[in-house]
This record gives structure tokens, C-alpha cells and sequence, in this order.
């Protein structure tokens, strides 16, 4: 392909609505233009290397012996009832009526249309397991689109979905996809951490987020500093050492905190750390309240909270249910005396000497020890995990880092399958619900997570896998006869060899050559100039780094091509084996 002949509107300038380095990148280099607010137009460059993205995903889910379909994005409303989430979804779907006035959907996701799809055509143990999954695009209507095709309205995804007879047979099937997850990561050039997320409402342990660790990321991870365990926040535990119970507390004593409705005013009027107080806050629980106690310099994690309850529905209780259950006003909350259910961070557990809500207006309580004077009916891991915690694996200190989610492994067990009754007839010819997974990943945010973690001061440093071309062919003369005609060769060895090669014909200074192949970021940049082609040679350059090295002409072609298997094939954990 020629310069001259494609559509590459580079940019000098950083746009001035992108704000991290990869959403800059992509419109400096050309690959993506916006239409409106999350919404991207692929340009011929960025459509090759999203091409090469989807090729990848598309080879590791057909060896894991997943099976490619396509589902429409347009859904009927009915099915999303049935599982309820035409509701729970909230305003994040985009909804429309055809002209007989049906409601549809444009699919955020796609668990509902597979599941009704797999009920009707599956109905023996001999046709499971089934793992099927499509390349295709999304629609959700984000809160806040934004950094590109990170968070997008219309997105490309590639969702997959697992059928099986078994739970032992489900974690076969995730586990041949996990491990293709890190299989096609590694070979798009990505560096991911599989991170253990957080499984909502539906329960177990069985969820991971493949995460590619950055600073811009939106998700925040708690890692292990010495071993390999890492987690969602939202999921992450960390490891308690609860002390002997107290013997020698002196007796609960109340104190008068006049106007201390917050941890921290009750923190400075007692001139006491927050972590000394006892955080107690009101919650309804499928409309039943219940009373969650943690740390004062801690947060309740409702996600935690919720499925230890096993409830469907948990919300902060109003004003007039904490006065009710408490018998004071919001602020002054505590164990001692409540009869609803008390549930307490496991750090609290033994706790010994701590200040506490009295449940009466302007007054705490000292001296509190939570196993003598609180009626607590369990401990367990309510909080967020936070840098400094201790491993819940290895007892080393955890970190709080920042990552891009770019795929999910989800075990949903019979969530959907029971909401569409979804069976099979077994050996016995009883009939049995199917056990479902899903695995998702973002193939337009990987591959703007690529970019992310593959830059550097002067642009893309695209893996070879997925650059929009392997080769940057620059020609400096190309007014010059010879340099012409050596170019138009090699140009022609080169794709004769499956090399994909881009000529850099335009009619420019070298500088602007120089500057915009960096800035687009070909693995390999090949300069034909009058200079050293009177030497019979040409120049070879690496993006990632190193010398630029003279070759010579005839056994260009061949050296070039060499590179460039080399450099694809580094990427590649199955042709090396
Ligand atoms: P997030 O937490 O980032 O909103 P999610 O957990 O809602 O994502 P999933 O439903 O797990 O997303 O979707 C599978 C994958 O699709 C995600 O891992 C992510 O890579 C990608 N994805 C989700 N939402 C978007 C979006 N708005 N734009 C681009 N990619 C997205
Ligand atoms: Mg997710």
C-alpha cells in the first residue's frame, strides 16, 4: 500500500479533548476519528490493526473449541424480562419500538439471546458441553463515555458463553477459557494480570477480570507486593490477626458529643484516630434493616455486605428507619442495645477499649468492647481492602494499583438457565439444567489498551502482531529513479512474503517521514535514500529500539522478512512450543 493512496491523517498536535496518552495516539496517528460523544469513526489504519486483534481472539476461541455464531444487536424486549434485567439494567440500555410498536433493545450484552437460543437447540447431555461466541458490537449508554474506545457507547466485543452438565464440567470450560484469555492477550503484545473480581449477586468464587495494569485505568486492583494475588478492590481481602479477648476493659461509659455527627467530628472532639471508633451504619436488606460495624477509618463494601446476606436488594436506610431502629437521630448509631441484625468487620472482632454510637442524640460511648458489650451475629470481611493490608496468601503487605479491565471470566452458574428454564435430558433421560459461563472481552478497548501500554515520547510502539502494517517502507527520493525502483522491489519481495508493508511515497522532507512513522508506530522502519543505495544498501530500524543497521539490497528482502517472523513469533506461545 501507498501513502499517497490511503487516508492516514496524522497529527501534530495532541487533540484537545483526549486525555490519556493512548486516545491521543489514536487520533495523532490517524487510527480513529470521532463522530460524537462515544462514538469512533476506524480509519483505514486503525481498522487494519483492530482487524488483527479480532484475527487473534477469533484463532484462540476457535483452539479452545468455542464455536463462532452471530446474534443480532437488535433484541426484543421480552426476553430481558424474563430474566428481569429489562429493569435492573437500568437506563444503560438503549431501548426503541419498531413500527408495530414492540420494544426492542440494542443489546448491552447478549446472555438472554444466547440462553433462549441454547434452550430451543439443545436438549441432550451428548450435545453439551457447547461454548459458543460471536464477535460483535455492543451498545451501552454510559454514564460517562469517555478516553476513547475505552469507555464507549458502541463498542466491539467478543462474548462467549458456556453450556455444561456439571459444575465440575462449568470449570472446565472456564478454565479453557482463562486460559485463552492469557494466550490471546500475550499474543496482541499485552502484559495482563488476571485479577479476582467481584461475583455480585449470582455468588462464588468463580469470577476474574483480565486487567492491563495502568495508571489511567478506571478499576482499582489490590495486588500482593510478594506473591501472585490480586484482586478488584471491590473483591479484595486482606488477612486480620484478632487479639486474646479483653479481661481488664473498664466498664462502658457514656460521654457527651454534642453535634458529632460524623466519624471525623467525633474523631477531633475526642481527640481520638478514627480507627478507634466503631463506624455503625444502618442498612434495609430486602426491606429488613440490618446494622453493619467497621473501623472508623474504613468504608462498608456494600458488594461484600450484600452477598453475605444473600439479599437481592441493600440500600443505606433513610433518615426515619435509622431513628426508628436506634432511637436517635442519624449520627449517633451504635451496637449496644440494638435488636436487628448486627454484622461486624472481622477486625472488630475482639476489639477492645473502642468508642461507640450510644443510640442517643449527641452522646458516644467509651470503653466498648465488642465481644463483652455488643450482641453482634457475625464477623466477617466487610471493608475495602487498602494499600498496607496484609495478604490474605502470604501475609506480605498488600498495594492499591490502577488497571484496565480488557476481558472477564464469569461463572454464572444457573442464573439464566433457570430463568429460561433452560434443561437437558441426562443419561437417565431426566431432565436438568444446564450450568452457563461468560467471558467477555472489550476487543476495541484491548486495543486501545495496546497502545496504552506500547508508547512512547514519539508515538505507538505497535507489538508486531497487530501493527496496521509490519513495515514502514520509507522512500527519501522518490523523485530519484533507482531509489524507485529499489522501493517498488522490495515493496513486491515483501508482500510475496505475506509481509504487510506501507510505502511512505509522499512528496515530504525526511523529517516529517521520520516523525510520522514513529508517531504511527511500525515495528520496522526501511529507508531507501539515493545516498545509501549508491552503496548498495539500505537502512533497517526497529521502533521498540536499538541501531538503525545498513543491509544490503539484494538480501534485503529476506533479512527484513527474517525480523519480522521473529518479532511475531516472540509473541506467539503456541508456535513456539
Ligand atoms: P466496565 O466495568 O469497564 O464498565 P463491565 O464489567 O461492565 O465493564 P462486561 O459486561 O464485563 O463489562 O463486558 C466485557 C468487556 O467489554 C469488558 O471487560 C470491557 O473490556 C468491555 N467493555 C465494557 N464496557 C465497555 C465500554 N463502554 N466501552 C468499551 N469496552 C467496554
Ligand atoms: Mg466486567
Amino acid at each position: 500500500m501507498r501513502w499517497t493512496r490511503t487516508l492516514i491523517p496524522t497529527l501534530r498536535e495532541d487533540p484537545q479533548d483526549a486525555e490519556i496518552d493512548s486516545h491521543k495516539l489514536m487520533l495523532r496517528a490517524g487510527l480513529i476519528r470521532k463522530l460524537s460523544g462515544g462514538l469512533y469513526i476506524f480509519m483505514p489504519l486503525g481498522l487494519r490493526a483492530l482487524k488483527k486483534v479480532e484475527a487473534i481472539v477469533r484463532e484462540e476461541m476457535d483452539r479452545a473449541g468455542a464455536l463462532e455464531i452471530l446474534m443480532p444487536a437488535l433484541q426484543p424486549a421480552e426476553l430481558w424480562e424474563k430474566t428481569g434485567r429489562l429493569t435492573t439494567m437500568g437506563p444503560g440500555m438503549f431501548k426503541l419500538k419498531d413500527r408495530q410498536d414492540r420494544l426492542l433493545a440494542l443489546g448491552p450484552t447478549h446472555e438472554e439471546v444466547v440462553t433462549d437460543l441454547i434452550t430451543r437447540e439443545i436438549n441432550s447431555y451428548r450435545q453439551l458441553p457447547c461454548t459458543v461466541y460471536q464477535i460483535q458490537t455492543k451498545f451501552r449508554d454510559e454514564i460517562r463515555p469517555r478516553f476513547g474506545l475505552m469507555r464507549a457507547k458502541e463498542f466491539i466485543m467478543k462474548d462467549a458463553y458456556s453450556f455444561d452438565t456439571s459444575a465440575d464440567a462449568a470449570d472446565i470450560s472456564y478454565q479453557a477459557m482463562y486460559d485463552a484469555y492469557a494466550r490471546l492477550f500475550t499474543r496482541c503484545g499485552l502484559r495482563v494480570k488476571p485479577v479476582e473480581a467481584d461475583t455480585g449477586a449470582i455468588g462464588g468464587k468463580w469470577s476474574h477480570e483480565f486487567m492491563v495494569m495502568a495508571d489511567s485505568g478506571e478499576d482499582a486492583v489490590i495486588e500482593c507486593t510478594a506473591c501472585s494475588y490480586a484482586a478488584n478492590v471491590e473483591k479484595a481481602e486482606r488477612a486480620v490477626t484478632v487479639p486474646a479477648p479483653c479481661t481488664a476493659c473498664p466498664v462502658v461509659e457514656p460521654v457527651a458529643t454534642p453535634n458529632t455527627r460524623t466519624i471525623e467530628a467525633v474523631a477531633a472532639f475526642l481527640k481520638v484516630p478514627a480507627a478507634r471508633i466503631v463506624k455503625t451504619v444502618i442498612f434495609t436488606a430486602d426491606s429488613k434493616p440490618v446494622a453493619a460495624l467497621v473501623p472508623g477509618d474504613r468504608e462498608v463494601n456494600e458488594h461484600k455486605l450484600l452477598r453475605i446476606l444473600g439479599a437481592k436488594t441493600l440500600e443505606r436506610a433513610d433518615d426515619a428507619t435509622v431513628a426508628r431502629v436506634t432511637g436517635a437521630p442519624v449520627g449517633y448509631a451504635g451496637p449496644i442495645g440494638l435488636t436487628i441484625p448486627i454484622y461486624a468487620d472481622q477486625a472488630l472482632e475482639n476489639a477492645c477499649d473502642i468508642i461507640a454510637g450510644a443510640n442517643a442524640a449527641d452522646t458516644h460511648l467509651l470503653h466498648v468492647c465488642i465481644g463483652r458489650d455488643a450482641r453482634v451475629t457475625a464477623f466477617c470481611d466487610l471493608v475495602n481492602a487498602c494499600e498496607d493490608d496484609i495478604c490474605p496468601r502470604c501475609a506480605k503487605p498488600l498495594r492499591l494499583t490502577r488497571g484496565i479491565e480488557v476481558g472477564h471470566v464469569f461463572k454464572l452458574g444457573t442464573k439464566y438457565t433457570e430463568a429460561f428454564d433452560s434443561r437437558y435430558l441426562n443419561e437417565a433421560g431426566k431432565a436438568e439444567i444446564m450450568i452457563m459461563g461468560c467471558y467477555g472481552i472489550g476487543v476495541t478497548r484491548t486495543l486501545q489498551a495496546i497502545i496504552e501500554q506500547c508508547h512512547d515520547a514519539n508515538g505507538i510502539v505497535w507489538p508486531a502482531s497487530v501493527a496496521p502494517y509490519a513495515v514502514a517502507l520509507l522512500s527519501l527520493d522518490p523523485k530519484d529513479e533507482s531509489v524507485r525502483t529499489a522501493v517498488a522491489n522490495l515493496e513486491r519481495q515483501l508482500e510475496s512474503n505475506g509481509i504487510d508493508v506501507l510505502v511512505d511515497d509522499r512528496d515530504d522532507r525526511p523529517g516529517v517521514k521520520f516523525k510520522d512513522a514513529d508517531l504511527v508506530g511500525f515495528p520496522f522502519r526501511v529507508v531507501v535514500g539515493a545516498k545509501s543505495l549508491a552503496k548498495g544498501c539500505v537502512e533497517l530500524k526497529r521502533r521498540s529500539g536499538g541501531d538503525s543497521e545498513l543491509i544490503p539490497i539484494e538480501t534485503a528482502a529476506v533479512r527484513i522478512g527474517q525480523a519480522v517472523a521473529e518479532a511475531r513469533a516472540a509473541l506467539n506461545p503456541v508456535s513456539a512450543n
